[in-house]
């Protein structure tokens, strides 16, 4: 749904901690509506990308603060049937980690949307494992995939994420393809000195194997606030790369939705397809935003970037019935701030990093 800017509170209808009676969605006072539910199942990883995780890893949530697969199908059961989500979007820390993960897709692909329709189920992972679950994932109805892969390089993507699993993230890539998983796409954040000339050998790769690339601007979500504005590698800086090497057409604007990528059909060596840049930091879209977000531990964030988290699992182990917890989600997306802020100079980083949020 495209809405252009945000109009500005003053033009909001006035909420209430109990939500809004006469609009079940998830609302916000700027008009833009939630339908789009990003489900973090653990904080958990298996590798140590440097701009997400340090390399010792995190405090993990203790087991007992992590929502039970019940409880999490509970609240994605609520999401679709009663508060107008349409998208689930599994992610982490590294949602291959939850060993419930093919129940709770296969509980969410059974679910019938307000429309009538079955809910997309989506899935961002590191591709770590890929190869022995993808099949798996398939017959639970997942829908929708993204595998992160940063570089081409076995000896940088070890500098990248602390790990050596190169190999394993293509075999899982492979995997996907096989069990129907398509289209795959692929998500990239480009890292000034490390991988920063790999724009268009990851373009030429994904063409040839058939896979859509995505690159995402670097953001201020890293555990160690090393994040630096001047020294990320911009939008302007991969659309000037791809450029060079291939024949970029902008895809329809209209087309794009809520969607978070800017996207080309790119052209080279006689193969096509597309490619997307996630510009969240130079070309913020937050007016157009449709997510809610749910953290492993069972809290609502109605922004990557919010301050304040509303506490969902609280409620439900309180013994909150169903129409009690769909208000207190209302609530929560009610408030949610006209944009992330991140080039304002009062910005300050969230206190959880991308993989305790979920990204
Ligand atoms: N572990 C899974 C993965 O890597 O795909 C899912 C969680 S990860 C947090 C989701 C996406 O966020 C990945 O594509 C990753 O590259 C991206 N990401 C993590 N930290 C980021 C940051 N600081 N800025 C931009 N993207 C980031
Ligand atoms: Fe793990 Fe994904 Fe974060 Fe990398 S980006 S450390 S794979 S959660």
């Amino acid at each position: 749904m495209m809405l252009g800017l945000p109009r500005t509170r003053d033009e909001g209808r006035g909420p209430s901690v109990s939500g809004r009676p006469d609009d079940p969605r998830l609302i916000d006072t700027y008009g833009r509506v939630a339908t789009d539910l990003r489900v973090s199942l653990t904080d958990r990883c298996s590798l140590r990308c440097g701009y997400c995780m340090p390399p010792e890893g995190l405090d993990w949530l203790p087991h007992e603060q992590v929502l039970t697969d019940e409880e999490l199908i509970r609240l994605i059961t609520l999401a679709v049937r009663e508060l107008g989500v349409e998208e689930v979007r599994f992610t982490g820390g590294e949602p291959l980690l939850r060993r419930g993960l093919e129940r709770i897709i296969e509980a969410t692909s059974r679910l019938t949307t307000a429309a009538g329709r079955s809910p997309i189920t989506a899935l961002t992972t590191n591709g770590v494992g890929l190869d022995k679950r993808a099949r798996g994932l398939a017959a639970a109805g997942l829908t929708r995939i993204n595998v992160s892969l940063d570089t081409l390089d076995e000896a940088r993507f070890l500098q990248i994420t602390r790990r050596d699993r190169h190999r394993d993230v293509l075999a899982g890539l492979r995997a996907a393809a096989a069990a129907g998983l398509g289209p795959i796409k692929i998500n990239a954040v480009l890292l000034p000195g490390v991988n920063d000339d790999e724009a268009v050998p990851l373009l030429h790769w994904a063409l040839a194997e058939g896979y859509q690339l995505r690159f995402i601007e670097q953001m201020p979500l890293d555990a160690q606030g090393a994040w630096e504005r001047d020294s990320m590698v911009t939008a302007d800086d991969i659309q000037k790369a791809l450029a060079a090497e291939f024949d970029l057409t902008p895809t329809d604007p209209q087309a794009r939705g809520a969607s978070p990528a800017q996207t080309w059909t790119a052209t080279a060596r006689g193969r096509t397809g597309t490619v997307g840049i996630i510009a969240s930091v130079s070309r913020p879209f937050c007016g157009d935003c449709d997510r809610t977000r749910l953290t492993a531990d069972g809290q609502i964030r109605n922004c990557l970037f919010a301050r304040d988290e509303t506490d969902l699992r609280a409620a439900l182990r309180n013994g909150t019935d169903d129409a009690g917890l769909a208000r207190i989600w209302r609530a929560a997306m009610w408030g949610k701030a006209a944009g992330h802020g991140i080039n304002d100079t009062s910005f300050i980083q969230p206190d959880r990093p991308m993989s305790a949020i979920g990204g």
